[in-house]
Protein backbone atom coordinates (compact mmCIF):
# COMPACT_ATOMS: atom_id res chain seq x y z
CA UNK A 1 0.00 0.00 0.00
CA UNK A 2 2.93 2.66 1.32
CA UNK A 3 5.04 1.41 -1.50
CA UNK A 4 2.00 2.13 -4.36
CA UNK A 5 2.06 5.49 -2.47
CA UNK A 6 5.67 6.03 -2.91
CA UNK A 7 6.48 4.19 -6.67
CA UNK A 8 5.50 7.65 -8.50
CA UNK A 9 7.38 9.85 -7.02
CA UNK A 10 11.06 7.20 -7.63
CA UNK A 11 9.61 6.70 -10.65
CA UNK A 12 9.26 10.46 -11.85
CA UNK A 13 12.53 11.38 -9.68
CA UNK A 14 14.47 8.66 -11.70
CA UNK A 15 13.36 9.54 -15.20
CA UNK A 16 14.20 13.53 -14.15
CA UNK A 17 17.66 12.37 -14.70
CA UNK A 18 17.62 10.39 -17.67
CA UNK A 19 18.48 11.62 -21.00
CA UNK A 20 15.15 13.69 -22.98
CA UNK A 21 14.17 11.99 -25.98
CA UNK A 22 11.75 15.10 -27.03
CA UNK A 23 12.66 17.80 -29.41
CA UNK A 24 11.75 21.43 -29.84
CA UNK A 25 9.70 20.94 -32.81
CA UNK A 26 9.38 22.54 -35.33
CA UNK A 27 12.72 24.17 -34.73
CA UNK A 28 14.34 20.75 -34.74
CA UNK A 29 12.76 17.87 -36.03
CA UNK A 30 14.22 14.05 -36.53
CA UNK A 31 16.03 13.57 -38.91
CA UNK A 32 13.49 10.80 -41.02
CA UNK A 33 14.94 7.13 -42.16
CA UNK A 34 15.39 6.43 -45.63
CA UNK A 35 12.34 3.90 -45.45
CA UNK A 36 10.34 6.68 -43.62
CA UNK A 37 6.73 7.07 -45.23
CA UNK A 38 5.38 10.30 -45.99
CA UNK A 39 3.16 12.04 -48.71
CA UNK A 40 3.06 10.44 -51.60
CA UNK A 41 5.17 11.74 -55.08
CA UNK A 42 4.58 11.08 -58.39
CA UNK A 43 6.90 11.28 -61.64
CA UNK A 44 4.50 12.46 -64.14
CA UNK A 45 6.75 11.66 -67.18
CA UNK A 46 7.19 8.38 -65.77
CA UNK A 47 3.59 7.55 -65.79
CA UNK A 48 2.07 5.54 -67.81
CA UNK A 49 -1.93 5.71 -67.38
CA UNK A 50 -2.27 2.19 -66.37
CA UNK A 51 -4.24 3.10 -63.20
CA UNK A 52 -3.29 0.01 -61.44
CA UNK A 53 -2.68 2.96 -58.47
CA UNK A 54 -6.30 3.91 -58.55
CA UNK A 55 -7.42 0.70 -58.21
CA UNK A 56 -5.47 -0.50 -55.58
CA UNK A 57 -6.19 2.37 -53.20
CA UNK A 58 -7.96 1.08 -50.29
CA UNK A 59 -9.05 4.77 -49.69
CA UNK A 60 -9.86 6.00 -52.79
CA UNK A 61 -7.31 8.29 -52.14
CA UNK A 62 -6.30 8.64 -55.54
CA UNK A 63 -8.51 9.22 -59.22
CA UNK A 64 -7.02 9.87 -62.89
CA UNK A 65 -7.62 13.47 -64.15
CA UNK A 66 -7.23 14.87 -67.49
CA UNK A 67 -3.97 16.37 -67.50
CA UNK A 68 -1.75 17.42 -70.61
CA UNK A 69 -4.12 15.28 -72.83
CA UNK A 70 -3.51 12.37 -70.91
CA UNK A 71 -4.71 10.78 -67.86
CA UNK A 72 -2.94 10.94 -64.35
CA UNK A 73 -3.38 10.49 -60.95
CA UNK A 74 -4.54 12.81 -58.19
CA UNK A 75 -3.94 12.81 -55.19
CA UNK A 76 -6.22 13.71 -51.89
CA UNK A 77 -3.92 13.76 -49.67
CA UNK A 78 -6.64 13.57 -46.69
CA UNK A 79 -7.54 10.09 -47.92
CA UNK A 80 -4.44 8.62 -47.72
CA UNK A 81 -2.88 6.57 -45.10
CA UNK A 82 0.27 5.77 -46.57
CA UNK A 83 0.41 2.08 -47.13
CA UNK A 84 2.63 2.31 -49.87
CA UNK A 85 0.95 -0.02 -52.12
CA UNK A 86 0.04 2.23 -55.12
CA UNK A 87 4.11 3.01 -54.95
CA UNK A 88 4.67 -1.26 -55.16
CA UNK A 89 2.19 -1.88 -57.51
CA UNK A 90 3.28 0.74 -60.15
CA UNK A 91 4.47 -0.53 -63.05
CA UNK A 92 6.33 2.37 -64.50
CA UNK A 93 8.11 3.39 -61.11
CA UNK A 94 6.52 6.28 -61.35
CA UNK A 95 5.57 7.03 -57.13
CA UNK A 96 7.61 7.34 -54.43
CA UNK A 97 6.77 7.89 -50.91
CA UNK A 98 8.15 10.78 -49.43
CA UNK A 99 9.98 12.11 -45.82
CA UNK A 100 7.58 15.05 -46.22
CA UNK A 101 4.65 14.59 -43.63
CA UNK A 102 3.19 18.25 -42.75
CA UNK A 103 1.30 18.67 -45.21
CA UNK A 104 -2.19 20.45 -43.39
CA UNK A 105 -4.66 22.36 -44.78
CA UNK A 106 -7.28 24.41 -43.60
CA UNK A 107 -9.82 22.89 -45.95
CA UNK A 108 -10.39 19.11 -47.67
CA UNK A 109 -9.85 20.67 -50.98
CA UNK A 110 -6.56 21.83 -49.65
CA UNK A 111 -5.59 18.51 -49.33
CA UNK A 112 -6.12 17.40 -53.02
CA UNK A 113 -3.07 17.30 -55.08
CA UNK A 114 -3.90 18.00 -58.48
CA UNK A 115 -1.19 16.20 -60.90
CA UNK A 116 0.82 19.27 -60.92
CA UNK A 117 0.86 19.65 -57.38
CA UNK A 118 1.23 15.11 -56.84
CA UNK A 119 4.51 15.88 -58.92
CA UNK A 120 6.19 18.81 -56.87
CA UNK A 121 9.20 17.61 -54.76
CA UNK A 122 8.40 17.49 -50.66
CA UNK A 123 9.44 20.42 -48.76
CA UNK A 124 13.09 20.26 -47.77
CA UNK A 125 13.77 19.50 -44.64
CA UNK A 126 14.51 21.77 -41.61
CA UNK A 127 17.90 23.06 -41.05
CA UNK A 128 18.13 21.39 -37.85
CA UNK A 129 17.59 17.64 -38.11
CA UNK A 130 18.57 15.26 -35.02
CA UNK A 131 19.06 11.31 -35.56
CA UNK A 132 17.86 9.04 -33.39
CA UNK A 133 20.41 7.03 -31.99
CA UNK A 134 20.14 4.24 -30.02
CA UNK A 135 22.76 4.14 -26.49
CA UNK A 136 23.18 1.20 -23.71
CA UNK A 137 19.92 0.21 -21.95
CA UNK A 138 20.57 1.81 -19.50
CA UNK A 139 20.80 5.32 -20.62
CA UNK A 140 17.95 4.80 -23.43
CA UNK A 141 17.73 6.51 -26.87
CA UNK A 142 19.25 10.12 -27.60
CA UNK A 143 19.72 12.52 -30.56
CA UNK A 144 23.03 12.74 -32.47
S1 LIG B 1 -0.21 5.20 -50.02
FE1 LIG B 1 -2.00 3.82 -49.87
S2 LIG B 1 -3.70 5.14 -49.26
FE2 LIG B 1 -2.07 6.50 -49.99
S3 LIG B 1 -2.53 6.85 -52.15
FE3 LIG B 1 -1.14 5.09 -52.07
S4 LIG B 1 -2.45 3.28 -51.99
FE4 LIG B 1 -3.74 5.06 -51.49
S1 LIG C 1 0.32 2.96 -61.41
FE1 LIG C 1 2.01 4.35 -61.95
S2 LIG C 1 2.02 4.39 -64.18
FE2 LIG C 1 0.02 3.57 -63.55
S3 LIG C 1 -1.34 5.38 -63.46
FE3 LIG C 1 -0.49 5.07 -61.41
S4 LIG C 1 1.34 6.40 -61.36
FE4 LIG C 1 0.78 6.14 -63.51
Amino acid sequence: MVVDIIRPFFLGFYHAFKRTFTVKHPFVRLKPTDRYRGRVVLNIDRCISCRSCVNVCPNKALEMVKFEKKLIPQYDAGRCCLCNLCVEICPAIALSMSYEVEFSEYTRKGLIHTPDRFSQPPKPIAEKTVTVKILDKKRGVAHK
